[in-house]
């Protein structure tokens, strides 16, 4: 295991800001992982679990401490009645992951496709997209539990799975290293059409509603809104959609409504959103003064996706949570919701 100093992390982020770690490890075992752990409890230095640095704002002072990138590797599947069982190590690609699934015909995270990051980080914020997310898929996952120094598995009960949120990135928030995770997936099912814009993509197609068709849609409609990473695509260079979806109350719903009536505006409904009672995030954003391409310097928004905040050069971080600041407070003063960043700050 090599320890290694002073290592930049904004090469390591899809956002490319923020400063070194003061120590770095790449972990491609367990017993890698238990070996940084037992590194930092000796030295008494923070630990930060790096997956593919897709949802990270990294301070521009760095990481103090042992940033442990995970690494572990590998694929495996078994077949049961009508169900696939895929087991990853947490350092794999998701994407490629996805790709896999598709491959041998497997249904549960198609729409999922082209997501940056690694598998470990999936289950911690429940990643989701067009109408699915890993909460339906996820049958277990084997963690390391720093406060005890064992492995521990956790059902899909377990995870404590919500809106962005598992008691990975809550209540449990750097208790655990997710070393493997377990999908359930349906053998030869059909791909989960829920949501609007894969719809439409198919109705002006004449394309089968495959699996592997639904794969490159979604693909193909992440990369129009600059969700997919493409090289040389300057609206990528971000950590996806900066704000989730604020959850409201009904009466709070009905207030926002009337609000917008006087303006002689309607906030626009997607039946996804709406079973959850959700806002759209980015109509808020675009009607608090904010549109796409908003911003000349560093930091702006995507001019493909109003959620977007985007670092067109050299931005810092200290600059990026300045921008996003100035966005909550125009969203809290001209609607009276405060948005909740999805990024994880660090350092
Ligand atoms: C262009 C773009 C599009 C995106 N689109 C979506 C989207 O559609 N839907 C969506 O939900 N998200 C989206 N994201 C956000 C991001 O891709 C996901 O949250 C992803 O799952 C993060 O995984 P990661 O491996 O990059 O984690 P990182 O960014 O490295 O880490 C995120 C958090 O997870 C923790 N973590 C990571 N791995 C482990 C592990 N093995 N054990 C314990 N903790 C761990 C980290 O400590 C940190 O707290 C997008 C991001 C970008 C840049």
């Amino acid at each position: 295991m090599l320890i290694q100093e002073n290592v930049a992390l904004a090469p390591l982020t899809t956002m490319g800001v923020g400063g070194p770690a003061r120590y770095f490890v790449e972990a491609t075992s367990t017993d890698e992982v238990r070996e940084a752990v037992r590194y930092a409890d000796a030295h008494r230095l923070p630990l930060f679990i790096l997956g593919g640095g897709s949802n990270l704002i990294v301070s521009d002072r760095g990481w103090p401490g042992l940033v442990l990138k995970m690494a572990i590797l590998g694929i495996n599947h078994r077949h049961g009645r009508g169900t696939a069982y895929f087991d990853a190590g947490a350092g794999e690609e998701w994407d490629g992951f996805v790709a896999a699934t598709v491959a041998h015909n497997c249904a549960g995270v198609e729409c999922l496709s082209g997501i940056p990051g690694s598998i470990g980080g999936t289950p911690v914020q429940n990643v989701g997209a067009y109408g699915q997310e890993v909460a339906e898929t996820i049958d277990s996952l084997v963690a390391l539990d720093l406060k005890s120094g064992e492995e521990q598995e956790f059902d899909k009960e377990d995870c404590g799975f919500a809106y962005r949120t598992s008691v990975f990135n809550t209540r449990q928030r750097g208790r655990y290293v997710i070393l493997r995770v377990t999908f359930a997936l349906k053998l030869d099912g059909e791909p989960k059409m829920a949501y609007g814009d894969l719809q439409k993509y198919f109705s002006n197609r004449d394309s089968a509603r495959t699996l592997a068709n639904v794969r490159a849609a979604v693909r193909q409609i992440r990369a129009s809104k600059s969700m997919l990473i493409t090289p040389g695509d300057e609206d990528a260079r971000s950590a996806g959609s900066f704000f989730k979806n604020p959850v409201v109350s009904a009466k709070l719903f009905e207030e926002l409504k009337r609000r917008a009536a006087s303006q002689n505006l309607a906030i626009p409904r997607y039946p996804a959103l709406d079973a959850q009672k959700k806002v759209p995030a980015a109509w808020l954003v675009e009607h608090s003064g904010f549109s796409k391409g908003y911003g000349n310097g560093a930091v702006g928004i995507s001019r493909k996706h109003a959620l977007a905040i985007v670092n067109r050069g050299r931005a810092t971080a200290a600059e990026i949570v300045a921008f996003s600041d100035e966005i909550r407070r125009r969203v809290q003063e001209s609607w009276g919701i405060q948005l909740e960043p999805e990024p994880v700050f660090v350092g």
